[in-house]
């Protein structure tokens, strides 16, 4: 499989390359060229999860030897990394309604999924290409893909991490995951500003053609690791087969019959790889499309309108904190019949004036796959008190935005098809909101978020998993500030190039 830009530049690329560059050079996204196999649902069932990973993602990685896909698959998913053996389980709420756990692994959060099968993947890309650069990433993250970037990446050789978070956008224990983190290929920069004007500014670091010149003379190159890079997306299309076959296996849907997927989204990246599975062949009636306050996506997909011209709201979901849902291209690409000229026109919109409008027909192929809602702090509080005293589960709130939209799309449509909701975090990676949530004020008065780690383990009789259990013991080695303009002065000073 070769890959191209969605924003139509003439030059095709091996997978390798599309997963060591990031992002194309005109400042597109990597798509497969070529349309794709649909994957057999028969040959799938009963396998482990690396294995169904390797079936799916194979075929999009045909340059990588079988030996290699699954050395990586192994080491990704089939080790000690995520603490359930099914990696992703399923956890059954209802008749018709079921939470893919996605949240098992090193970090607490989905990257893991992701980020545990990237690394590998460009080391052997690497390999392949005979590129002997160090990999520079340079992370944007809205809280959980930096941290996870960090633990995948750590003191991986040929590596460096920049990983840039907005200072007062994430939660206290997000924040206290990365500046602990150790390694010493890793960075960690904290931004004064919104999780958008650290991607823009590392987009733009990214398609910086002088730099990169100064930078391979130094044996350096730029990489990314946020979910603009095809490399993490594709491994996120397995969880969406695997679930779907849990169900099949289980009797509690019938062969071919369709399920709806309820997504939590920012970046629109998660969502995205459920979007590939459905024209992989997975049979799906509807996706959901569930968003915080920052309701950019809900607007754009019931009314074809995209304007990231609005108030930025910071929620207690952070990782949903985004007005700028970099994916969103990759979907307008595949929709409009791969009409790059039209996306490269949207594209200059949106930077040039925050905003584009698709055509009518478009709507309607965006309609006929999605639907929307959105809900805010209030609601998400709600939905998680309410779902802990009715079923005794605990979700995050990013979790709980997508049940507070599931239970609208339930309400406006009727539809009672099977529908799973992708549970994107650990609730105790945002204990302050959950406990909050869950208990009266003044038994939260007063406490660190660290504190009340303990109180909502007490309170639920739930264990604190792992990664979090140690947190606050660990020595703070990152400190660094910047302003949002300083992001550049900061990789230089990082990579040695400054003056
Ligand atoms: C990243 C993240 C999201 C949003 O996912 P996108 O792929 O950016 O749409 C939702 N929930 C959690 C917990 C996340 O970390």
């Amino acid at each position: 499989m070769l890959y191209c830009s969605t924003r139509g530049e003439e030059g095709l690329y091996t997978a390798a390359e599309a997963v060591l560059m990031g992002l194309a050079p005109d400042g597109g996204l990597f798509v497969p060229a070529s349309p794709w196999a649909p994957v057999s649902l028969e040959e799938l069932a009963d396998r482990s999860y690396p294995e169904q990973a390797a079936a799916i993602v194979h075929p999009f990685l045909e340059q990588f030897s079988a030996g290699e896909m699954s050395a990586i698959l192994e080491k990704a998913y089939g080790g000690t990394s995520f603490d359930h053996p099914a990696v992703a389980p399923l956890h059954r709420l209802t008749d018709e309604l079921f939470f893919m756990e996605l949240w098992h692994g090193p970090t607490g959060a989905f990257k893991d999924l992701a980020l545990q099968f990237l690394p590998q993947l460009l080391r052997t890309a690497a390999g392949k290409t005979g590129d002997r650069h160090t990999a520079v990433l340079l992370v944007a993250t809205s809280g959980d893909t930096g941290k996870a970037a960090l633990e995948g990446f750590c003191d991986l050789p040929g590596t460096k991490v920049i990983v840039f978070y907005p200072l007062e956008g994430v939660s206290e224990i997000q924040r206290q995951q990365m500046i602990t983190q150790q390694g010493a290929n890793l960075h960690v920069v904290a931004v004064r500003g919104n999780f958008d004007h650290a991607q823009t500014g590392v987009k733009a670091l990214l398609g910086d053609s002088a730099l990169k010149e100064k930078m391979l003379r130094r044996g350096l190159r730029f990489s990314s690791a946020n979910s603009i890079n095809w490399g993490r997306l594709l491994p996120q299309i397995v969880y969406y087969f695997s679930a779907y076959l849990k169900l099949r296996c289980n009797g509690e849907i019938r062969a071919g019959e369709k399920v709806n997927f309820v997504v939590p989204t920012g970046n629109f990246g998660n969502i995205l790889a459920a979007f590939y599975a459905a024209r992989m062949g997975l049979p799906v009636n509807r996706l959901i499309c569930a968003a915080n306050r920052n309701c950019v996506l809900t607007d754009f997909i019931r009314t074809g309108s995209y304007d990231r011209n609005r108030p930025f709201y910071r929620t207690i979901s952070p990782s949903m904190d985004i007005l700028i849902s970099s994916n969103l291209e990759r979907l307008l690409f595949e929709l409009s019949g791969r009409d790059s000229a039209r996306v490269k026109g949207w594209m200059r919109l949106l930077q040039e004036e925050g905003a584009f409008r698709i055509g009518a027909e478009l709507q309607r192929a965006v309609k006929g796959v999605f639907w929307s809602d959105c809900a805010d702090d209030g609601e998400t509080k709600a939905v998680i008190g309410q779902t802990y005293r009715r079923y005794r589960y605990l979700l995050d709130p990013h979790t709980a935005v997508g049940l507070a939209v599931y239970n609208k799309y339930r309400s406006a449509t009727g539809d009672a098809t099977t529908t799973i909701v992708a549970a994107t975090a650990s609730p105790f990676k945002f204990a302050e909101s959950v406990a909050a949530a869950l208990l009266p004020p003044e038994r939260t008065a007063g406490l660190s978020a660290l504190e009340t780690l303990p109180l909502l383990a007490e309170t639920t009789g739930l264990a604190i998993p792992p990664p979090l259990r140690e947190l606050h013991r660990r020595p703070i080695r990152h400190h660094t500030v910047i302003e949002k303009e300083e992001l550049r002065d900061s990789v230089l000073h990082y990579l040695g190039l400054s003056g």
